[in-house]
């Protein structure tokens, strides 16, 4: 007796352990009534790492009488040593008062309401604490918050207090106050304990975090990259699984993540990422089908490739434009309906081109809403792969004379590149490599040079004719189809 109620007891007590332990991990977050406070002293965030107006924003807020925050990457960034992307300013003043204190702000955003602080070139973007969904008396309230049958929050205006804010955030490393009335960093979520560590986690239960917001998904890679730490092993496991999550987002916004994740210098790791966790396919389902392809395996050389002299332009301060990253990526999606249309169909290459140019567009939109001014680059560039290719008479000088001549010719340089190394066994250079080493030739020289080119073009055209066979073109990258 005295055996078996010990014995009951002691599973009782597990019992108790595994429960507390799996509600623990799979909805609250530590206490957020009681975050770590951090004295001046205690953490290396000072107004000198904050950008004036941001101060300024600050400062007036406060002085309306209301609380204000530095948060996010503005703290997160500070603590690693990081120079902060942007400030971001959380606090208690609705929208509308926000508006009343700032003569140029704007109040953006339906899905989450915000308020922009316009200093020139610089926003400072200022947003009020979010409140829970559950218990709101708000919760029907369409107006304020809305979720979708997947879970998805499609509005999420509830206001609440500091405390419920900090919950709300994605991850750990990102639920860190700083306040320029105290001086305080205000640690709600472990979040100072995670950035030392490295470690990207996500606030609460992750699936039903992922499924408010599956964005979060490319945000927790992007950190990893962008940080360099490593993805928490629960915020890690559901996403392979939750990425079908990922096909309710808006184009729109997934231009707006496009660029976050391929033009912020970390493009080529955040793609490997991406194809690891079955996300790229959203951004790119053209590419991706083709990636899977065994007759493409060119193909991620030549992505990487792209990606990797973006990263480099990035990185050394040179201009760079999404337009190009989208050229190469459905470049060969491109070829592929080109080729298609010219064996199933009697139209001319030029009409092909503009069949192709409009079905990859339009398909593509679905997933990426591409704005109209990269389109049209997009579009330049690939006919001036055709133009680089005609080169006689005065053609090479109105390629030349082309605004966009410079990308055009940075992306057959690329295409060359790729060429050349599938080429490495045979010790001729292709004719595109050929076509290219002309290239960078041609605009370096002076007119007599120039002319000079061009008319030797002629003649060994003609030669080559008579002496050499015709090499048939490789069908994935011969490129000027255009
Ligand atoms: P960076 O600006 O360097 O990309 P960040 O952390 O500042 O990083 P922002 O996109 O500027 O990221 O967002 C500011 C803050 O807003 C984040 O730090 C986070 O606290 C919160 N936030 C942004 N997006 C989400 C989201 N999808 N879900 C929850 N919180 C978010
Ligand atoms: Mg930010």
């Amino acid at each position: 007796m005295k055996l078996g109620s010990t014995v009951i007891k002691s599973v009782i007590n597990l019992c108790k352990k595994v429960l507390g332990k799996t509600r623990k991990s799979q909805s609250k977050p530590p206490s957020f009534e009681q975050p770590n406070i951090l004295s001046r002293d205690q953490h290396p965030v000072s107004r000198k790492h904050i950008s004036h107006n941001a101060l300024k924003v600050l400062y007036r807020l406060n002085k309306g009488g209301y609380d204000a925050y530095l948060v996010g990457g503005g703290v997160r960034d500070i603590l690693l040593g990081l120079a902060p992307k942007d400030f971001d300013i959380a606090t208690n003043a609705t929208p509308e008062q926000i508006k009343a204190l700032f003569r140029n702000c704007r109040l953006i955003g339906r899905r989450f309401r915000l308020a922009h602080i316009v200093f020139g070139r610089e926003i400072i973007e200022v947003a009020t604490f979010r409140g829970h969904h559950e218990n709101s008396e708000e919760k029907n309230c369409q107006k304020t918050s809305k979720q979708s049958e997947h879970g998805m929050l499609l509005r999420d205006n509830i206001y609440g207090t500091i405390e419920e804010d900090a919950e709300r955030r994605d991850f750990t490393i990102n639920a860190l106050y700083y306040s320029a009335k105290d001086f305080k960093v205000y640690d709600f979520a472990n979040g100072v304990a995670d950035v030392y560590a490295k470690q990207i986690r996500l606030i609460g239960d992750p699936e039903t975090r992922y499924r408010e917001d599956p964005v979060r998904m490319l945000r927790a890679i992007r950190f990893a990259t962008k940080l360099d730490m490593n993805i928490h092993a629960d915020t890690k496991a559901p996403i392979k699984s939750l990425a079908p999550l990922m096909a309710n987002i808006p184009p729109a916004r997934m231009f707006e993540e496009f660029l976050k994740l391929f033009m912020s210098g970390k493009a080529g790791e955040n793609f490997q990422q991406l194809r690891d966790y079955n996300l790229f396919q959203f951004f790119f389902p053209a590419v991706e089908q083709q990636l899977n392809h065994q007759s493409h395996a060119y193909l991620a050389d030549f992505i990487k490739l792209a990606m990797k002299n973006t990263d480099h332009r990035v990185n050394n301060d040179q201009r760079v434009t999404p337009a190009f990253l989208f050229a190469a990526m459905l470049w060969y999606p491109m070829q592929e309906h080109i080729q298609r249309l010219n064996s199933e169909t009697q139209l001319t290459p030029q009409d092909a081109f503009f069949a192709a140019l409009s079905e990859v567009m339009s398909e593509q939109q679905r997933s990426i809403a591409i704005p109209k001014r990269f389109q049209a680059v997009m579009k330049d560039i690939w006919i001036l792969q055709d133009k680089l290719s005609r080169r006689e008479g005065k053609r090479a000088f109105k390629a030349l004379e082309h605004p966009k001549f410079r990308a055009g010719y940075d992306f057959l340089l690329l295409r060359a590149e790729i060429e050349s190394a599938s080429n490495q066994d045979n010790q001729q250079p292709t004719a595109l490599q050929e076509l290219a080493k002309w290239w960078s030739d041609f605009q370096h020289s002076n007119a007599d040079t120039q002319q000079f080119m061009v008319k030797s073009i002629g003649q060994n055209r003609s030669g080559s004719r008579r002496t050499r066979k015709r090499r048939k073109p490789r069908t994935q990258s011969s490129g000027s189809e255009a």
